[in-house]
């Protein structure tokens, strides 16, 4: 268990198996090598945003926490990777489950 607060949080092994080659990264990863993308994006197969905060109440930001998953090699469980949080424009209450990022969220 981490003592400090820091984002993002990197998970890198597997849960289940303690892998540590991931599907989605390892493609990456031969993107990077082929000059095809940058090396410090992230990549997974699925992400999530939830917002976090009073959801009732209008606010002109809003804290938001990015789950990015990824699928293990070795046993096929899809688990979480990367986790960051990031302070982004307020959308109205309650629309803020489910939305999906652009693709080039990190980049900004
Ligand atoms: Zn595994």
């Amino acid at each position: 268990m981490s003592e400090k607060n820091d984002f993002p949080i990197n998970y890198d092994k597997c849960p289940l198996c303690g892998c540590k080659k991931h599907v989605a990264r390892t493609i990456a990863d031969g993107m990077v090598a082929a000059g095809k993308l940058a090396p410090d994006k992230v990549t997974g197969t699925k992400v999530e945003t939830i917002g976090i905060g009073d959801q009732l109440k209008a606010t002109l930001t809003q804290t938001i926490i990015i789950k990015v998953y990824d699928v293990c090699w070795d046993c096929g469980h899809e688990h979480i990777i990367y986790t960051d949080k990031k302070e982004v424009a307020a959308t109205m209450p309650g629309q803020t489950h489910g939305r999906q990022l652009p693709p080039d969220f990190m980049a900004r």
